[in-house]
């Protein structure tokens, strides 16, 4: 895909955040890995402008060294897409403040295997990055740990990460995270949910990978 394509797609996915309400006004951001000339980078949703107003010229080009596109302003939150596209091999990341993700982040410290989907994320359990200030190093540390290993993450008292290996993937993947987590929520209301056991998970992680295909 070329570059105006990836800024399309990002501005698409932004406002889908705002016109279904899935992340509100100004919070999230999304970005797609894009390599420039001999540049290699990423392509991210602007800082604190309203999703719904978003244009394909506010999308920001950041290289992996952590060169910003001269006269743009990156979203505040470019310093954990950065880190994620050095460590990991995913193509998108969708970062949202999704009203259960949200809540569970500010409740729990893991969402265990409560349900079979929670192997959707290639792992057996979401896990919660630690608390930090947003922007700084040191939350993206804390978000690289919670990913390993796993294509989602929730952040502390903070809201939820998907990637994938193009943008429509991690947006879905984002949508499936939302929904785990509002189900966690209510089974907690009630009790503590049943949890499947490490070998029935491992069957699960085996079976889920390419599903959709089948
Ligand atoms: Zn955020």
């Amino acid at each position: 895909m070329n570059k105006l394509n990836k800024k399309k797609q990002i501005v698409k996915f932004s406002k889908l955040f705002s016109s279904t309400g899935f992340s509100p006004i100004r919070s999230g951001n999304i970005s797609v890995r894009h390599n420039e000339k001999n540049l290699k980078g990423f392509l991210i949703s602007p800082s604190g402008k309203r999703n719904s107003d978003l244009k394909v010229n506010d999308i920001v080009f950041v290289s992996l060294e952590g060169e910003i596109e001269k006269n743009k302003n990156p979203s505040s939150e470019w310093k954990f897409h950065l880190d994620i596209y050095k460590f990991t091999k995913v193509n998108a990341i969708v970062h949202a403040h999704s009203k259960f993700s949200v809540i569970c982040s500010c409740l729990y410290k893991r969402i265990p295997p409560f349900h079979y989907m929670v192997g959707i994320t290639g792992a057996d359990e979401i896990k919660v990055a630690k608390y930090s200030l947003f922007g700084t190093e040191e939350l993206s540390k804390n978000i690289n740990l919670a990913l390993k290993n796993s294509l989602s993450c929730l952040i502390s008292n903070h809201g939820q990460i998907a990637t994938g290996e193009n943008l429509s993937n991690a947006y879905e993947l984002a949508e499936e995270v939302e929904l785990l987590c509002e189900y966690y929520y209510y089974c907690k209301l009630k009790k503590n949910p049943k949890s499947i056991n490490k070998l029935e998970m491992k069957k699960v992680l085996n079976k889920i990978i390419g599903y959709k295909e089948k």
